[in-house]
């Protein structure tokens, strides 16, 4: 038999280590090994740190033989677990998992049915209360269940900072397979740098068909196990309840290989999964405890709120004493209602938890800050100038699929210096709020192409300062995401929206000019602005005012709220329900 005499290269690696070094000891590109850990279902920027199973077979993969380096064990340690204070005792915790996927696969059934499992009889009537998470015993272990189904509620809670969910599963339905909202839920999963688990639901169907499914799956880079890769895929019939066990046997072994750990004997810290005020008992909210224990008397701060725990209930709606690991649970005594998201922590006295919470109001109110989140492509570009990024997160949209793939090979080659783009979300059709959230949590931008945003998603990008760039030429495009890269991009003008008006009525006119009745629902119009007449989300007009007219006088503006006649240059065609949008350039 012919050995190799080509010995391996050897690496030493530590318990725990940044990105950024570990592609150093390899000496490969960053993004190669990022794009090794996004095949194993992790997304960590250059500055996270993996820990050495992972890091080890990423180095396998790039054919190295890899040695334990216990001598630094100590200190990496120290750094992964950067809050691990002396004498702080971490303890595997329970997974706390979020279930995602396209409208009508079972998202909702299979969380029915998973509340359902191991539930006593004494237990069978309290069940009804909803608190935004549940707890699941399979065999003396835990699952704690966001319940909330969708990426919307999962990427909201991140835009404010929340890391919540361990584990997220994506439904597939096995009749219909990978759709939009699938795609859109693998890629939130992958931003947030959580692990999927296919339930591949629907399988009692007779049109059911789980080898597409997987295949499409294959296409999107989720390889399940069975077929070589690392995602764990379960077969199963939410409506019959079949396969569903094993569903929660195999989020467990997931969770063993994570090895979740907090410690339980500090004070409680976490966030808010949902709060609203009742009318008798205040404010009411349903916390996850993801560090500590938290217990009545405890004095809390969440958000820009505190309180004293007055009383705790579990998700079933029983009275405790103390919310341990990942357990959700009903707290009273708060004297504000806090948002989904926000973080609640534990604090000894009341005037600093008074105090606290005062800076997180003020800290909110201000509006704009400069030091605010602001992201544009602007500022990438001068970071990228400076060295300080080598990725650029870009969710991208466009109005067909045909224009998509040039877009994305175009974009996918580019490769300027060490700096790349990351594609966080590619699809067809309007811009979402969705789009907007993921580009916020990940600190990237959207780019538009013959394409336009929603209202919804237009306010949000506008508050959470998302820098959105409109194209309809392929090359402009790919040659301002290029200029960015190498650090260059010349400042530009941005979108500003003014107003928005809804077509109230259409009055039968010559051939001149048509003038239409409007509503304004928001903001305020001007003779100067420039107009896109939207219909269902697409834009089917784009010109200027030609005529604006209140009571038959010219006038300069119209305020929201208002009525008001417009002409649109070169535009006759108005449907009623149409929405006119008004904008105009400004530099930024
Ligand atoms: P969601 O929009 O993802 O929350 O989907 P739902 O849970 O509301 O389910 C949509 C529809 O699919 C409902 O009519 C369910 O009864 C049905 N459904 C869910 N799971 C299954 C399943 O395993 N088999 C079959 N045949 N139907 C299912």
């Amino acid at each position: 038999m012919v050995t190799s005499s080509r010995a391996l290269q050897a690496v030493k690696l530590p318990a725990s280590i940044t990105v950024k070094e570990l592609a150093h000891q390899l000496k490969a590109n960053p993004i190669e090994v990022i794009k090794q850990l996004m095949r194993r279902g992790i997304m960590a920027n250059v500055n996270q740190t993996v820990d050495y199973a992972t890091a080890a077979k990423v180095a396998a993969s790039f054919g190295y033989d890899v040695i334990k380096d216990t001598s630094r064990e100590t200190t990496s340690a120290k750094k992964f677990h950067f809050r691990e204070k002396e004498g702080e005792v971490r303890q595997l915790r329970y997974p706390v998992v979020t279930v995602m996927g396209h409208v009508d696969h079972g998202k909702t059934t299979l969380l029915d049915v998973i509340r359902h499992t191991n539930v006593t009889a004494s237990e069978a009537g309290s069940i009804t209360q909803h608190i935004g998470a549940y707890q699941v015993k399979i065999d003396g272990r835990k699952i704690t269940f966001i319940d909330t189904p969708g990426h919307e509620a999962f990427t909201a809670m991140r835009a404010h900072g929340a890391k919540v969910t361990d584990i997220a599963v994506v439904v597939v339905a096995a009749d219909d397979g990978v759709m939009p909202q699938t795609i859109e839920a693998i890629d939130h999963a992958h931003a947030a740098g959580v692990p999927i688990v296919v339930a591949l639901n629907k399988i009692d169907k007779p049109n059911a068909n789980p080898e597409r499914v997987k295949q499409q799956l294959a296409e999107y880079n989720i390889l399940i196990e069975e077929w070589g890769g690392d995602t764990i895929c379960v077969p199963l019939s939410a409506k019959k309840g079949e396969g569903v066990s094993e569903l929660l046997d195999n989020i467990l072994i997931l969770a063993d290989i994570l090895e979740l750990k907090a410690d339980p004997s500090i004070p409680a810290a976490g966030t808010i999964i949902e709060a609203n005020l009742d009318k008798e008992k205040g404010a009411v909210a349903t916390v996850l405890v993801q560090n500590g224990t938290l217990k009545i008397g405890d004095i809390v701060v969440a958000g820009e709120t505190w309180g004293k725990t007055k009383a705790l209930f579990n998700d079933k709606g029983k009275r405790i004493k103390q919310a341990e690991l990942s357990m959700p649970a009903e707290i009273l005594g708060l004297k504000g209602v806090p948002r989904a998201g926000d973080p609640f922590k534990v604090i000894t006295t009341e005037r600093e938890a008074r105090a606290l919470a005062e800076k997180v109001h003020a800290q909110r109110h201000q509006m704009f800050s400069p030091s605010g989140g602001t992201f544009s492509l602007d500022k990438v570009s001068t970071q990228i100038h400076h060295g300080e990024v080598i990725e650029l997160n870009i969710v991208l949209k466009a109005d067909t699929q045909g224009s998509i793939e040039p877009i994305k090979k175009s974009l996918e080659r580019l490769d300027v210096g060490n700096t790349r783009v990351n594609l966080i979300h590619i699809g067809s059709g309007s811009i979402t709020e969705s789009d907007v959230l993921l580009a916020t949590t990940s600190k990237g931008i959207v780019v538009g192409f013959n394409t336009h945003p929603t209202p919804g998603a237009h306010r949000m990008a506008e508050l959470n300062q998302v820098d959105i760039r409109y194209y309809d030429v392929i090359y402009e495009l790919v040659g301002d995401i290029e200029k960015a890269l190498s650090g260059m991009l010349e400042p530009t003008y941005k979108d500003v929206i003014d107003g928005y008006a809804e077509v109230r009525a259409i009055f039968p006119s010559g051939k001149r000019t048509k003038v239409v009745g409007i509503y304004i629902t928001e903001g305020k119009i001007s003779r100067n602005c420039g107009v896109r007449i939207l219909r269902q989300n697409q834009i089917v007009h784009e010109s200027g005012v030609s005529s604006l007219k209140r009571f038959k006088d010219d006038v300069a503006e119209v305020l929201a709220g208002f009525e008001c006649g417009v002409g649109v240059t070169g535009f006759n065609d108005f449907h009623m329900g149409d929405i006119i949008e008004f904008h105009h350039m400004e530099k930024e």
